[in-house]
């Protein structure tokens, strides 16, 4: 299932230094390349520093079942990162 997500992002570019919004599919990448509309830089966004994924263990008469949920903790806004 994919997910995309509107999120607010900081342009790291100090001359620039606005907020912009994005809509980003947040499936099945590490990072995510993106382009700031003000000014044109672009930078990245590390996504797997926002992902939650939280464990749970239900105990059942027989054994264990372990399923993990996935979520997004994102800050606002977002930092965007100079490329590499
Ligand atoms: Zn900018």
């Amino acid at each position: 299932m994919s997910e995309t997500r509107r999120l607010p992002l900081r342009c790291y570019n100090s001359d620039c230094n606005r907020i912009y919004e994005l809509t980003l599919e947040l499936e099945g990448q590490p990072r995510l390349r993106v382009q700031c509309p003000y000014c044109g830089t672009s930078g990245t966004v590390t996504l797997n520093r926002y992902r939650i994924i939280r464990d749970n263990t239900i105990t059942r008469s027989g054994g264990e079942e372990k399923s993990s949920t996935e979520g997004w903790s994102f800050p606002s806004p977002v930092p965007v990162e100079a490329e590499e």
